[in-house]
């Protein structure tokens, strides 16, 4: 919003995308949707003083629902959804020799670094939307469809632990036909705000289940949130692909962890992928410098700006950068991940049904015109 300029703190911003959440709420005539982020659930109980890390997914979804919103999906779907296209992307990629290293590019923070300060190098990021995205995309085209309305009926509001995924919503480039994918983005904290308004008492709610068909969900979806989960997600995904056979060690120990770079070699059918995790800018500078300097020897990146990822974004709740905190929220998505019965996000359900009723195949013409995106030369 405009008033970013002005008021330097964003607090201003904050209260205006509240109220636009309510007044959409009291819109007869929108059908309201909203989505949470992953390191939203392992956050947000810490504003009513739970312990630091307590999963509230079931709480959060009941919130919502006594918020008014009309359903209460999850942002996990849509991870596994960019999965499928980033991995497909990746492996497209590895076969040609192509534009490799493949940067990943759901942290818009990220994005806008590089668009800023190495536009040569635009070739580099996947052409995938991010997970907030491709979720507004689907919510305004597929699910209108089996709702019976139209996508402008729609209003997709999504809760985020970040406060660059406003500006995000905003861009451009991210619509479809002109239409923005997702209307309104507020973080963990402005949440917390509005339950407290509403006079919630969070504590003591019951646990409920994200609706259908866009709240289910695998393992991999989940660690998003946190530095390192991008990436195990894609290669459990992609290992499969390449070498049609299950993978049965699913977690990827060595790309766990808040240091800033986090590197490792698979053997994938005789090929060795060269993969890295890096989280900071300051980080990310330095791995652009190698690719730009031709002494970059991985294949896939994963990049997030914020330390430790998006578990420490800047919507959350206060951290004040005490990486105890934030490794306990990673904890919580690493168990949720483990408590899955499905953790691959090829295996998701609603996900196999949307390619087989609308999207096709990964990279597809359809999938390719909603869920994918480019980049833009900004100013330095
Ligand atoms: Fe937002 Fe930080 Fe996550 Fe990037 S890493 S998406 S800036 S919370």
């Amino acid at each position: 919003g405009q008033c970013v300029a002005v008021c330097p703190t964003g607090a201003l911003t904050e209260v205006n995308n509240i109220k636009n959440v309510w007044d959409a709420i009291d819109d007869d005539n929108k059908k309201v949707v909203v989505q949470i982020a992953p390191a939203v659930r392992v956050a947000l109980g810490e504003e009513f003083g739970m312990e630091i890390g307590s999963i509230v997914t079931g709480k959060i979804v009941t919130a919502l629902r006594k918020l008014g919103f009309d359903m209460v999906f999850d942002t996990d779907f849509a991870a596994d959804l960019t999965i499928m296209e980033e991995a497909n992307e990746f492996i497209d990629r590895l076969q040609s020799g192509e534009n490799l290293p493949i940067l990943t590019s759901c942290c818009p923070a990220w994005v806008k670094f590089i668009e800023h300060q190495k536009p040569e190098l635009l070739n580099h990021p996947s052409s995938c939307k991010s997970p907030q995205q491709m979720f507004g995309a689907i919510a305004k085209s597929y699910l209108p469809k089996k709702l019976n309305k139209k996508p402008e009926d729609m209003y997709v509001v999504a809760v985020m632990p970040c406060v660059a995924k406003k500006f995000e919503a905003s861009r451009e480039e991210l619509s479809v036909d002109n239409i923005q994918d997702v209307d309104t983005v507020i973080t963990t904290r402005e949440l917390a705000r509005m339950i407290k308004e509403a006079g919630i008492n969070f504590t003591n709610l019951e646990e409920d289940d994200f609706d259908h068909p866009l709240g289910e969900s695998s393992g991999a979806s989940v660690i998003f949130g946190t530095t390192g989960g991008v990436l195990e997600a894609a290669l459990r995904t992609a290992y499969e692909w390449i070498t049609k056979d299950t993978l049965e060690k699913v977690e990827f120990k060595e790309l766990r962890g808040i240091k800033g770079i986090k590197e490792a070699t698979l053997n994938i059918n005789s090929i060795n992928v060269n993969v890295a995790v890096v989280c900071g800018l300051g980080n990310a500078r330095n791995v652009l410098e190698q690719i730009e300097n031709g002494t970059c020897k991985y294949h896939i990146i994963e990049v997030m700006a914020c330390p430790g990822g998006c578990v420490g974004g800047g919507g959350q709740p206060y951290h004040n950068g005490d990486f105890d905190i934030i490794k306990k929220r990673a904890q919580g998505l690493y168990k949720i991940d483990k408590n899955k019965p499905l953790r691959k996000s090829h295996e998701n359900p609603s996900i196999i049904k949307l390619y087989d009723e609308y999207l096709e195949s990964p990279g597809a013409h359809k999938a390719h015109h909603i869920l994918h995106t480019h980049f833009v030369k900004r100013q330095k």
